[in-house]
Parts: structure tokens; sequence; C-alpha cells
């Protein structure tokens, strides 16, 4: 029977509890609040990874994320608008993220092998 690692801590438990809910600026609590429902619901109406979709052959990948395609550079227009978000499973956002944010501005079109060739700096 294992004993009780006494001394053991997990640390990315030990990691959450650093920062104490501060006084939150109420509109920034309501901003963080809108994002989420508002991700939620557009990730129920698409629930599936638009970037995965568009490779071929499309893989069907369940979203995680929204992703803005147009980098909205904290602009609160382009951020909410709809339009411009796209469903992102968490490879193809970091991939994305990774390449340069700004590569999908004009539409939604993955690069397979991202990181791969650079023969356009
Ligand atoms: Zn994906």
């Amino acid at each position: 029977m294992p004993e009780r690692a006494k001394s053991y801590k997990p640390k990315h438990t030990a990691r959450t509890f650093t920062a104490k809910p501060e006084r939150q600026q109420s509109h920034e609590r309501g901003y963080d609040h809108r994002w989420r429902k508002a991700r939620a619901a557009f990730l129920r109406s698409n629930p599936t990874c638009a970037y995965c979709a568009a490779m071929t052959p499309p893989r069907l990948t369940a979203a995680t994320v929204v992703d803005h395609a147009t980098p909205h550079k904290g602009d609160p227009e382009i951020f909410w608008d709809q339009s411009r978000w796209v469903s992102a499973c968490r490879e193809c956002h970091n991939r994305k993220t990774a390449t340069h944010d700004g590569a999908f501005g004009r539409e939604v079109k993955p690069h397979p092998a991202a990181g791969q060739h650079s023969d356009n700096g």
C-alpha cells in the first residue's frame, strides 16, 4: 500500500494560488465575462476548427478557442466583430500565433506545414 507523500506539492496548483483576485475594475470583469459568454456561444455554433477543415484532406477537430482572423490589436470593434472570428483548435491557434499573427488577415487559409519553408521572408 503506497504511503501518502506529504511533501508532494503539485506545482501548477500552487501557481494558481499566487494571484489573489485584487480589486478588479468592473469593466474589465464585465469584458471578460462577456467575452467568455460570446466565445462559448460562438464555439457552440462553430464547433469544429476552421483551419483543420481547410486542410487537404480536411480534418475534423473540435475547436476550443476563438481566434481573430484579423488581428484586433486592442481595437474593440475588430475584437467584437464576429465575422472576423474563427473557431480553432489549440494546435492551429498555437501554430498561427507562433508564426506571425496577421498572416491570416485576408482569409482563413492555414499553412499545413508552417515553419518549414521560409521562401517568403
Ligand atoms: Zn485545427
